[in-house]
This record gives structure tokens, C-alpha cells and sequence, in this order.
């Protein structure tokens, strides 16, 4: 089922999400309501506040570029990268490793703004998986960067707000045209 994704200005987009304290058959549901919206959308990833939801998941798929990311490992052990897509996040925690890249952004709630954001390359992320596992990944890349735009998404954070000063100038019409 395709879900309303919520744009700049819904309060929802600036809570702090509570966590998921069990994995029951409606958080599977949205799951995989979460996966067909962010597919649809043609997003590499989607936080459950985004679709209305203050709640600490989100799915991920980076898989349409196999080489956007040098390397993964689950719980220690290398992986190809295409092979664990997609990720459904539960409860994540994270660290932060590595110089800072930067990269051009967007969101999918943030319609029509695309902007360079600087961010530590290397991230380690724990999360539970739909089955209640808990997992441990650690990656570079777009992967490491869609893991700190989503995870930031859980805190109310918007990519927005890790813009440099001459980054928010360069969209300063277009934010003006979304009314932020
Ligand atoms: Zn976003």
C-alpha cells in the first residue's frame, strides 16, 4: 500500500521518534508499506516520520549503484552490498568514523532542493532487523550517508539543517518556494 509522504513544514518532521518496543505485525506491515512508498517514490531511503509515523525505523535500498559503496561487513563479516538490500532499520544507534565527504542531497520531503551535505564517510550502525535480530553493519559510501540522513530523520534532523552557510544561500529560492 502506497503511503502519504509528509512534506517540509509537518511538525512530524521535527519530533524526536520513540522507539519500537515490539516488532508485531503492524510495524512488519509498514515495513513493507514503507518499502512500496519509497520504491514508488524513487527514494533510496525512507524514515517512518516521513510517512506520518514518530517512530524510530526506516528502509533503505542503494542497490540500483553495486559500486557506491567499497565495502560492508554484517556483524564482522564481509557482504556484498547488493545481496542485504533492502534494510529495514529498527531502533538504530550509530557511530560515526572517517574524513568528511560531501555529497549532493535531497529527501523526499524536501520536494525539488538538492544541496551538498558534508558528512563522515565511514559509519557503523546497530539496529534490529523485522525478525528482532540484532545486527551490526558497518559501510562507507551512499549507504553510510543514507544511514545519517535517515537516522537523523528519527531526531527531527533534515539534511537542511547540516547545510554550510554558502550551500543554504545557493537554495535560498527554493526554500523561500517551499515557505521554510
Ligand atoms: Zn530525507
Amino acid at each position: 500500500m502506497l503511503l502519504e509522504i509528509v512534506q517540509i513544514g509537518d511538525p512530524v518532521l521535527r519530533e524526536k521518534c520513540s522507539e519500537v518496543e515490539e516488532i508485531n505485525e503492524e510495524i512488519v506491515a509498514l515495513a513493507e508499506n514503507m518499502l512500496e512508498t519509497m520504491y514508488h517514490a524513487h527514494g533510496v531511503g525512507l524514515a517512518a516520520p516521513q510517512i506520518g509515523r514518530a517512530l524510530r525505523m526506516a528502509v533503505i535500498d542503494v542497490s540500483h549503484d553495486p559500486q557506491c559503496v567499497s565495502f560492508m561487513t554484517l556483524n564482522d563479516e564481509d557482504v556484498k552490498m547488493v545481496d542485504q538490500m533492502p534494510l529495514i532499520i529498527i531502533n538504530p544507534v550509530l557511530e560515526l568514523d572517517g574524513p568528511r565527504a560531501i555529497e549532493t542531497e535531497g529527501c523526499l520531503s524536501i520536494r525539488g532542493v538538492r544541496a551538498p551535505v558534508g558528512r563522515p564517510s565511514v559509519v557503523k550502525a546497530r539496529f534490529q532487523q523485522l525478525d528482532g535480530s540484532e545486527v551490526v553493519i558497518e559501510t562507507d559510501g551512499l549507504l553510510a550517508r543514507a544511514f545519517q540522513h535517515e537516522i537523523d530523520h528519527l531526531d527531527g534532523v533534515l539534511f537542511l539543517d547540516r547545510l554550510s552557510p554558502a550551500a543554504k544561500m545557493g537554495i535560498r529560492k527554493q526554500l523561500r518556494s517551499l515557505g521554510v
